[in-house]
């Protein structure tokens, strides 16, 4: 175990000294104080690893200082030996109610006080560590969360997110009456950009065209990857017709964009739009395949074009 530091609060100036000579000699870094307050202080602005409490002290009592340091985020986890001169079990039962971990009555034994203090800073120790596991295991499950909902390559919405988003957000629509409207973006001739410039280049693509579909939507918008090379962006209250200016937007934005190694070949997407309220479309799915059909025609009708349903 390396140095332990601990905060001492005991107002007997010559016990202080007896105490502190044999801690040191133990290898113990000895922080003294004789009141309740400033112990307090002490232990909410120092790094302290054990407090050894005297019950008696000239402001506060020793079992108020300890409640109000266990009920504290920032000193709660300082394990805490409540020192007494009174052997009385009330004494002891109010120590341990006030959340002492362990307590001892003066005058005490050293070796019995070393034994204590070690169990409780192994006890820490030990709990540290488990907080530190637990911690460890959160941030891993909301990595594992956070790539179950995002496309790998592009670091958007993935299809599955997108499904449930949309799910709530038809249901909602629905309910109240509004607007959704659903983009289905396909790239134009993608396989002649592989083809030409290689897959990595198409990747590339793939993500400047998530970019840019992404800078070109509200916040309150929702952008994923459909699939291969199919962006799929829902308007939450945006009727369809309207819908075809934030529409027109991500095409020019595209259709004007210099992407990164395609050297002479402009790439264009074609944009199908499908939106409710409509009297043939009452699931998701149907959204879905409206959005579909109209990107069809967007496609049979030369492409780099827009469709609505
Ligand atoms: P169209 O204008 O009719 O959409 O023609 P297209 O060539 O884009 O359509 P098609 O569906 O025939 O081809 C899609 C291509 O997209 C084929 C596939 O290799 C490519 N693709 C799908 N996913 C990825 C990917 O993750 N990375 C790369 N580089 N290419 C992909
Ligand atoms: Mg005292
Ligand atoms: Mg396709
Ligand atoms: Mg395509």
């Amino acid at each position: 175990m390396a140095k332990a530091r601990i905060l001492l609060v005991e107002d007997s100036k010559p016990q202080a000294e007896l105490v502190t000579k044999f801690l040191e000699s133990r290898g113990y870094e000895v922080v003294w104080t004789e009141d309740g307050k400033s112990a307090i202080k002490i232990a909410k602005t120092q790094p302290v690893d054990i407090i050894l409490l005297d019950l008696v002290l000239p402001d506060i009592s020793g079992n108020e200082v300890c409640r109000w340091l266990k009920m504290s985020a920032d000193t709660k986890g300082i394990p805490i030996i409540m020192l007494t001169v009174k052997g009385a079990v009330t004494d002891k039962v109010a120590g341990l109610e006030a959340g002492a971990d362990d307590y001892l009555q003066k005058p005490f034994n050293e070796i019995e006080l070393n034994a204590r203090i070690y169990a409780c800073l192994r006890t820490k120790a030990l709990q540290d560590e488990l907080k530190e596991k637990n911690r460890q295991l959160e941030e891993l499950l909301k990595q594992v969360e956070l790539m179950a909902i995002t496309d790998q390559l592009t670091g958007i919405h993935n299809r599955r997110l997108f499904e449930t988003i949309l799910k709530k957000e038809f249901n909602k629509t629905a309910r109240y009456k509004n607007y959704l409207t659903c983009l289905m973006i396909d790239i134009d001739h993608f396989k002649r950009i592989n083809d030409m410039y290689g897959h990595r280049a198409g990747d590339i693509t793939l993500k400047e065209i998530a970019h840019i579909i992404t800078n070109n939507a509200r916040e309150i918008d929702t952008v994923a990857r459909w699939g291969g090379e199919e962006f799929i962006v829902l308007f939450s209250q945006i009727k369809k017709d309207d819908a075809l200016q934030p529409a027109s937007r991500i095409l020019t934005a595209i259709s004007e964009h210099k992407f990164t190694g395609i050297t002479d070949e402009q790439i264009t997407v074609s944009i199908g739009i499908a939106g409710i309220p409509d009297p043939s479309i009452d699931t998701e799915e149907k959204l879905i395949h409206a959005a579909d059909v109209a990107l069809y025609e967007a496609k049979k009708n030369g492409r780099n074009r827009i469709e609505i349903s």
